[in-house]
């Protein structure tokens, strides 16, 4: 039985009361539960004070980029070692927003996997198709690479752990969703992926988000899809109140 996993990535969003507040808020009404794990990945200038308001509770913080490096003359950057050190267990890898913006390529990605794992992060592997490329018919193809490269040299027992999010990019931010159909069939393709990859075991247990306009209206039932684990969530994580129903439709 995977446990589902609900994560909002804030992005660039948000001022320090606010992220404070935030954090008051699901504190109070979020408990800790068997069935559904909650993370927050905020701006990298809030992670420790996230990380200690959550301290005494199940909730989760994650980062949304470090990286691939343990240190060095790399200006800005964030590493593997310094998340770890502070106390964060997840971080975001390949977000869209990071491949176009930040020329983050299926090989930096792969690079930043094996970092996270090198310092037992989890990272939430972010894969999906353009419109063209699901208008040409070519979404499963592309996962199925994005999700091979991702985890070139990562072993069976680390892919176990690992989380992916299929993101279709015409559906992040837009307010389009897959339907839970769609979103499904691929979320299963990219388990069969990881099937042919490394074992069913290892299928069976990797947990595979959706994300794209997830909110509560839509939640529960992506939720209720056999290949849905969880879902990455962008502008509905923002409100505290959202997320508490989102995490809930987990329960
Ligand atoms: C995201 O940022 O990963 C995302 C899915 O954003 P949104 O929920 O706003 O579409």
């Amino acid at each position: 039985m995977r446990k589902r996993i609900i994560a909002g990535n804030w992005k660039m969003f948000k001022l320090s009361g606010e992220a404070a507040d935030f954090a008051e808020h699901i504190k109070e009404q979020l408990t800790a539960s068997d069935q559904v794990e909650a993370v927050i990945c905020p701006p990298a200038l809030y992670l420790n004070d996230l990380l200690q308001r959550f301290e005494t509770t199940a909730i989760k913080v994650g980062a949304q980029t470090m990286h691939d490096t343990d240190e060095g003359a790399f200006t800005g950057e964030i590493s593997p070692a310094m998340l770890k050190d502070l106390g964060v267990q997840y971080v975001i890898l390949g977000h869209s927003e990071r491949r176009q913006y930040f020329n983050e390529t299926d090989d930096t990605v792969n690079k930043k996997v094996l970092a996270a794992f090198n310092h037992h992060l989890v990272p939430i592997v972010c894969v999906g198709e353009s419109l063209e490329q699901r208008e040409a018919l070519e979404t499963v193809s592309i996962v199925s690479a994005q999700v091979e490269k991702a985890f070139q040299g990562v072993t069976a027992e680390q892919a176990k752990q690992a989380v992916i999010a299929y993101e279709p990019i015409w559906a992040i931010g837009t307010g389009k969703t897959a339907t839970a159909d769609d979103a499904n069939e691929v979320c299963a393709a990219i388990r069969h992926k990881v099937e042919t990859l490394y074992s069913t075991d290892v299928a069976n247990a990797i947990r595979i988000q959706y994300g794209g306009s997830v909110k509560p209206e839509n939640i529960t039932e992506l939720l209720s899809k056999d290949n849905i684990d969880g879902a990455l969530v962008g502008g509905a994580s923002l409100d505290p109140a959202a997320f508490v129903q989102l995490v809930e439709a987990g329960t």
